[in-house]
């Protein structure tokens, strides 16, 4: 065992079963031990690569998007510029260089970052550094989304947030001939980590409506942390402007199944297996947060699919105009880049954007008519 899953059988122990979500939450997130902040998850050497590291355009069409955003606002003196998880910096410091091409915008730029693990902060602090000149612009970080609103209620807010809510932690439930019983994190022997099943049904409202009738055996996934993000997100936004982009992979209507899963160096592996050493993501339940916006009043825009968003944006004029100032070995390394971003069969369709807004904004593009 090692010190994580140590960690986690003491708690098992002295409080019983884990919820999924609780395990989820000391796996990934664990000061000392967790994936994100014990890890380099990122990149070819990682355990997965995400969009903003496979090309420089994948940042710059959400920069040239939400510079967009802020010409809709009204070219306000200042904006809140956010990022839920930003990784390795890559994706804000590709959208920050194309948002330099709107005069007056970098000026009005305050930037926050919203970040759990130190080692990321640090690397994001690199990555970020040469914007001080000549812009002044010195990002904060902040450890929860909470703290980023209470930090940004002075101006609108332009939030982004890519791969950030498959991170979050869910919880599942599993239907048996009396109802939904939650899945949980045990003990099986002294100390092997198992799955098993809560014994007692759980109350009927955690459950979507749309699952209710589902066949016996069936999961049905919840994420009440996202869930809360966007309905305190969609407050905020009703109270002091903005818009907020969110591109995941998930789904764009509720579905039963179990999408929990567990990545280390590219493959997939037993979630249970490598505790603390594997990224772990659930697919995002796009549907969901919709609602929760409605619920809180804000206007949504999508899901869409990730290449029809990219494209809308005007990622191929980006991906011709490249092309002509490249050097020839460089120019099959930006098509197929721009392929698999875009193309269905690669994370053109999987991935999903969506977006929030209040409602009286107008110009929002990339969702079509
Ligand atoms: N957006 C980046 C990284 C995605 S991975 C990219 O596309 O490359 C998820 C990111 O969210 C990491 O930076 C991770 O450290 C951060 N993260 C995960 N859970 C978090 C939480 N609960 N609070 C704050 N940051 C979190």
């Amino acid at each position: 065992m090692n010190a994580l899953e140590k960690h986690l059988a003491n708690l098992i122990r002295a409080q019983g079963p884990l919820s999924l979500s609780h395990f989820m939450a000391e796996a990934l997130g664990h000061p000392q031990y967790g994936y994100y902040t014990s890890q380099t998850p990122f990149g070819r050497k990682g355990d997965f690569i995400t969009a903003p590291e496979i090309s420089q355009m994948f940042g710059e069409m959400i920069g040239l998007w939400q510079a967009n955003n802020w010409l809709n606002l009204g070219s306000p003196a200042k904006i809140h510029l956010a990022e839920l998880g930003p990784g390795r910096g890559t994706l804000m410091q590709d959208a920050l260089r194309a948002m330099k091409i709107v005069p007056g915008l970098l000026d009005a730029v305050e930037l926050h970052l919203v970040e759990i693990s130190p080692k990321l902060r640090l690397e994001q602090q690199e990555k970020l550094k040469d914007l001080k000149q000549p812009h002044k612009i010195q990002p904060q970080w902040h450890d929860q989304v909470s703290d980023l609103l209470q930090a940004t209620q002075d101006a609108p807010l332009l939030l982004i947030a890519n791969e950030f809510f498959d991170a979050l932690p869910i919880r599942q439930f599993e239907k048996g001939p009396d109802g939904w019983h939650e899945r949980l994190v045990g003990l099986e022997g002294d100390d092997n980590l198992s799955l098993c099943l809560a014994p007692i049904p759980c109350d009927i409202s955690l459950i979507p409506e749309a699952l209710h009738s589902a066949d016996p055996g069936s999961i049905a996934e919840i994420c009440p942390v996202g869930e809360n993000i966007v309905a305190e997100l969609s407050r905020h936004i009703i109270r002091h402007g903005g818009v907020a982009l969110l591109i995941d992979y998930g789904h764009d209507r509720y579905g039963s199944g179990d999408t929990l899963q567990a990545m280390k160096d590219h493959k997939f592996c037993p979630i249970l297996d490598h505790v603390g050493k594997a990224d772990l993501t659930a697919h995002v339940n796009f549907q969901a947060l919709k609602e929760t916006a409605h619920k809180n009043g804000a206007k949504t825009y999508g899901p869409a699919h990730q290449g029809d968003f990219l494209n809308a944006v005007g990622i191929g004029a980006r991906t011709e105009a490249l092309l002509k100032v490249v050097q020839d070995e460089q120019k099959e390394d930006i098509i197929s880049a721009y392929k698999r971003l875009t193309e269905a069969e690669q994370m053109g369709r999987l991935f999903k954007a969506m977006a929030l807004s209040h409602p009286n904004l107008t110009g929002i593009i990339g969702f079509g008519a």
